[in-house]
């Protein structure tokens, strides 16, 4: 397994950044993960647009243009040998001479990336389908932005797996803002999707994005507002949407269960559709 670290392509192993990192001592980063099928990358343009959108939001400046993060990205896939799996890249305000809050002067970005294997479309999970369990959301009000301050969703996805779930929603006001690492969708009984609207409360998803504008395209209702779960659970059909999962049915929410308990053809189309939709546009 090959690493990119700033510049360089190095075995996994031997990848290091300092311990002054900042990325490492405040979370002063950025991250993204973007799919593999078949060796291209999905959705891409959309996961480097969502990254320049995020550093700008915290006044980092990419170490590289988006172009050639593009091809590290695709020399790693090569060099790795990814047929199915991802690539993650972070980017953090790099590492000073010590621990000042504030930013840095002349410290260079760190820019790393690794990839990991994971056949997403035969994935057992996407058959099965999974359950979550709720969790009060414990971020910060800054969601939108793809930050590695990951804390509360490492304990709410902790507490899923303890649970044996497959995913956290997390709860705020009485409603459901996303999953801890996935945007949250239900189907009501009238055949609305829905799925909240994007705001500083939850992450902007590709695959959301992606997933809405093909349901719109398909003629299908789409209402973008915050559910509860009370909703979720007397919906038709419930599902996620994630880089690294595509569209997953959700057939049970603290252990109750969505409908008859198994994923609904109105998820399995849209995952048919999504897949369709990230092969043609692969790159
Ligand atoms: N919401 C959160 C909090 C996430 O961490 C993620 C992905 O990691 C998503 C939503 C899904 O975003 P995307 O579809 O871009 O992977």
């Amino acid at each position: 397994q090959i690493a990119y670290v700033n510049g360089s392509f190095v075995p996994l192993s031997e990848a290091k950044v300092s311990i002054l990192d900042r990325g490492f001592l405040f979370a002063d980063g950025i991250y993204e993960v973007a799919a593999v099928l078949d060796g291209k990358l999905i959705d891409n343009a959309s996961h480097l647009a969502r990254l320049e959108r995020s550093v700008g939001e915290i006044s980092l400046a990419l170490p590289e243009t988006t172009e050639r993060i593009q091809e590290i990205q695709k020399e790693l896939i090569a060099r790795n040998k990814i047929v199915n799996g991802m690539v993650y890249l972070e980017v953090t305000r790099g590492a000073d001479t010590g621990r000042d809050f504030a930013f840095p002067k002349a410290v260079k970005p760190t820019l790393i990336m690794f990839t990991s294997v994971k056949d997403i479309v035969n994935a057992a999970s996407a058959k099965t389908g999974i359950g979550v369990i709720t969790v009060p959301d414990l971020r910060w009000e800054r969601r939108d932005i793809k930050s590695v301050a990951l804390l509360a969703q490492v304990l709410a996805k902790q507490a899923a797996a303890e649970a044996g779930a497959g995913e956290a929603w997390m709860i705020e006001d009485g409603k459901v803002t996303e999953g801890g690492s996935s945007s949250a969708f239900i189907l009501t009984q009238d055949d609305v999707l829905v799925t909240r609207q994007n705001s500083s409360a939850i992450l902007p998803g590709c695959t959301r994005k992606a997933v809405v504008a093909l349901a719109e395209e398909r003629q299908l209702r789409v209402e973008e507002r915050p559910f509860t779960v009370e909703e979720a659970l007397a919906a038709k059909e419930a599902f996620i949407t994630s880089a690294t999962v595509f569209v997953q049915a959700v057939v049970s929410i603290d252990g109750k269960q969505v409908a008859n308990g198994k994923p609904g053809p109105m998820t399995n189309r849209l995952r048919e559709i999504y897949v369709d939709f990230a092969r043609a546009t692969a790159v």
